[in-house]
């Protein structure tokens, strides 16, 4: 099958990681198509449109999306464009792994090796879109459907069934109606899979992932609540630098980095390109391309243990060095074993 990658570098720092992450992908996979899309806020300051139809159009002709980071325009009236993109092609899983690092500048560093990785629901929740605001009165409405709490336990499941680990949920059932139904749901959902489980309160979540993360595999959450437990990790492992991700649906997904567009160091060469790289790794293991997925994870623990990494981490390495040093181990040792 020929594969077709749309590439949206979006705004900020967006526009400094994609292109190293794409020339790991040029090196590795030569085959993929690679279809730039433009879309942001430096093309609604062009043009008046963040995304328009030709760009969603785009993205559907092709097999998934590498995607940067995006502005949302400052106009009181523009809704996300990410949400915008969620909504279109019902990515409805988020899943985010987080690997535990020795980074030697890290305020703070676990003691012990970790991994674990959280999925989120990504289109319900509070993020329902329903909301109403008057001038003494704003409600926004947390909607769960059963569909889908079911539909984000399954992915829950297919993880926790790869590395043979149970699942977290974590919920505020103790106070929320609306948990009460998602954890009753998730449960029902992992019991039929035999998977082991337990559940644990969005708050002590938060608290007993900072001091034992080594107990959490796979934890399944609601929107909002995996939103924050999101960042929470990130600093966990040494930044949202690190840190990439997956958006998917039946049939599509959309691959980024899970920092924004970074406008305090946009245009510096200082943005940790690690994250969109290993958001390349994730696109690779989905597209069944495990043996580049597996090259993308050594290159990446090579920098970081050579201390070859951007100021976030410590280091004094540019994007574009990080990546170079990337790719020098990508060619020496991979091409080596390969031959
Ligand atoms: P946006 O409005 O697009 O969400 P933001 O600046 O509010 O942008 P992030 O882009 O997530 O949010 O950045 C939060 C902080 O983390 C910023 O100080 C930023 O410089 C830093 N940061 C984020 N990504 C990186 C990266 N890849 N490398 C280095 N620092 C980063």
């Amino acid at each position: 099958m020929n594969i077709k990658v749309a590439v949206v570098e979006g705004d900020g720092i967006g526009r400094e990681v994609i292109p190293e992450a794409v020339k790991i992908i040029k090196i590795l996979e030569p085959d993929f198509e690679l279809v730039p899309v433009e879309i942001g806020c430096g093309k609604w300051e062009r043009t008046g449109t963040a995304i328009s139809k030709e760009d969603l159009d785009l993205m559907h002709e092709c097999t998934c999306t590498l995607f940067g980071a995006v502005t949302t325009p400052p106009d009181p009236n523009y809704k996300s464009v990410l949400l915008r993109i969620r909504k279109e092609f019902d990515l409805y899983a988020n899943i985010r792994p987080y690997k535990y690092y020795q980074i030697k500048s890290s305020p703070y560093q676990p003691a012990k090796p970790f991994e674990f990785v959280i999925v989120r629901e990504n289109t319900e929740g509070l993020y329902s879109g329903i909301e109403k605001i008057t001038k003494d009165e704003a409600t926004t409405t947390r909607l769960l459907t059963r569909k889908g709490c079911e539909r984000i336990t399954e992915i829950a499941c297919k993880i926790a069934s790869q590395k043979n680990t149970g699942i977290t949920i974590s919920h505020k059932a103790n106070v929320l109606k609306s948990d009460v139904f998602f954890r009753n749901i998730a449960a029902q959902t992992i019991v039929k899979h035999n998977i082991a489980y337990n559940e644990v309160y969005i708050d002590a979540m938060a608290y007993h992932l900072v001091l034992h993360p080594q107990n959490y595999h796979v934890i399944v959450t609601t929107n909002l609540f995996g939103d924050i437990l999101s960042d929470l990790a990130a600093a966990l492992i040494g930044g949202l630098g690190l840190c990439p991700s997956a958006s998917i649906s039946e049939g599509y997904a959309l691959f980024e980095p899970i920092h924004g567009s970074a406008p305090d160091i946009a245009g510096c060469n200082i943005a940790n390109p690690i994250a969109a790289i290993l958001s390349t790794k994730m696109m690779c293991e989905w597209l069944g391309k495990h043996e580049s997925a597996a090259i993308i994870q050594q290159a990446v623990e090579y920098a970081i243990l050579h201390q070859i990494v951007t100021p976030d981490l410590g280091g004094v390495y540019t994007t574009t060095q990080v990546t170079e040093a990337i790719i020098k181990y990508i060619k020496t040792v991979h091409f080596v074993c390969r031959e």
